[in-house]
């Protein structure tokens, strides 16, 4: 009897201390599971790190071998009409060698050899397709009509001369990509891009690049939020492309404004909006302001965009905008009507001309022009550093940073002004 009790007692000890070994095995695997996806999770974002760590280094690599200096031939292998006075050129380098990569969003400079003209003439165009490409170049040149205010004048003279005279086969200079308005490639962080007319290529690239397997073969997911503003189907640059990538891409969003639809046009179909890309459609259509924002277009919408985002509470460091002009320019640093010190005097040594100078002329360039000297000049932004002019004496301001702003011995006459007397090896 007390060896039964002895007996059963030992038993129930020992059901007890298996269920008690079974649980405790249960807990581990449990814990062991956990502590395992958290490892898998840490793995993976290692692996995404280096992944990423080893895009840049390839980049990196490839720019550095790839990269030069000053102009490089290239041929037009493709002349391409995107809508009505708008064309695409697609180039390859006349060398043979492989082409440095780019951040969506950059540009090229050219120098163009146009009959008639004393010098080359300097002009910043987009690159308007993603760097995954790297056999070629794309950019989309929009025809410059004279400004209503002024329908006698020259129509723009590179623009015509890659409308009239730059064929296939034919060949240019080139510089190599250069700008600070892209995408950031370190991150997935969502984005709002605005472009009007033909301020959409830089965006285009942006777009191409989202929607586009990168070189290891990733496609991202980025939120991608697309305004594009034109007059209505005529100028709506590569439409079908455009619709295509985005109704294939769940993470991109399109929104078309057409501001003077025809009666062909079709709202719903061929855009979603009537009138223009407004600061008020994004705040309707929008979930939030936390974007980053991109835009680019004529002058008054930049000023609009880099006002309304300011108002509506986006931080700077969250707004990028290119300027094609420097109308652009003066309207965003408020410089048509400065009213700088009109006492100083600014000499112009080769032309021999001390004028005094006039707040109203916008930048030094500007007041140039305005007198009759004609100083080297590209983009009129402060971009390709063509306007790069020694000072001999004095002191400027800025109006916008520059990338290629030169030290104090020189100045980028396109978007400086005099801060005291001035003489310019000019
Ligand atoms: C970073 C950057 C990127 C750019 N990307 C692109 C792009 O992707 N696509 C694109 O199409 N453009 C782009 N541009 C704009 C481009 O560089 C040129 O500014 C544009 O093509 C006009 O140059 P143009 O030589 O044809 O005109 P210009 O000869 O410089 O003339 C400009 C305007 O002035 C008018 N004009 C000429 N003479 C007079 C006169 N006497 N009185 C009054 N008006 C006059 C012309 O009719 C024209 O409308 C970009 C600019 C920058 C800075």
């Amino acid at each position: 009897m007390f060896d039964t009790a002895i007996g059963l007692t030992a038993l129930v000890f020992l059901v007890v201390l298996i269920r008690y070994v079974i649980q405790l095995t249960d807990n581990n695997k449990r814990l062991f599971a956990i502590t395992r996806r958290g490892y898998e999770l840490e793995l993976e974002l290692t692996r995404a790190q280096v992944h990423q760590a080893m895009d840049q280094t390839k980049r990196d690599v490839r720019e550095t071998e790839t990269m030069w200096k000053g102009f490089r031939r290239f041929q037009v292998i493709f002349k391409v009409k995107e809508a009505k006075d708008i064309v695409s050129f697609y180039l390859v380098p006349m060398d043979g060698r492989p082409l440095p990569s780019f951040l969506p969003g950059q540009f090229l400079t050219f120098k163009l050899n146009i009959p008639g003209q004393k010098k080359p003439v300097i002009r910043c165009y987009s690159l308007s397709d993603s760097p995954n490409h790297p056999d070629y170049y794309r950019v989309t040149v929009k025809r410059q009509s004279p400004p209503p205010s002024a329908p006698d004048a020259p129509p723009g003279l590179s623009s015509s001369y890659f409308h009239d005279i730059l064929n296939e086969r034919e060949v240019i200079d080139v510089k190599a990509p250069s700008g600070q308005f892209h995408l950031d490639p370190s991150n997935d962080s969502p984005v709002v891009l605005i472009g009007c007319g033909v301020g959409i290529t830089p965006l285009l690239s942006m777009l191409n690049s989202i929607t586009e397997k990168d070189s290891s073969n990733k496609l991202s997911n980025r939120e991608t939020w697309l305004f594009l503003g034109c007059h209505n189907r005529v100028d709506h640059l590569m439409k079908e492309h455009i619709e295509t990538i985005t109704s294939a891409h769940k993470n991109v969003s399109l929104h078309v404004c057409y501001s003077s639809p025809r009666a062909s046009d079709i709202l719903g179909k061929d855009y979603q909006h009537k009138g223009r890309v407004t600061m008020e459609l994004l705040q309707q259509v929008l979930p939030s302001k936390n974007y980053k924002y991109y835009f680019c277009g004529p002058p008054k919408m930049l000023e609009d965009f880099n006002q309304g985002l300011n108002a509506w509470g986006v931080p700077e460091k969250n707004i990028q905008y290119e300027a094609f002009n420097s109308a652009a320019i003066n309207k965003l640093t408020g410089t048509e009507s400065t009213e700088t010190e009109s006492s100083i005097k600014v000499t112009f040594a080769q032309s021999q001309m001390t004028l005094p100078w006039n707040p109203s002329a916008g930048s030094l360039l500007a007041f140039a022009e305005e007198n009759g000297i004609m100083l080297d000049f590209g983009c009129r932004v402060g971009k390709c550093g063509s306007c790069a002019t020694s000072i001999e004496r004095g002191l400027v301001n800025y109006l916008v940073e520059s990338a290629k702003k030169p030290d104090g011995r020189s100045c980028l006459t396109c978007i400086s002004v005099p801060k005291t007397d001035l003489t310019l090896n000019g």
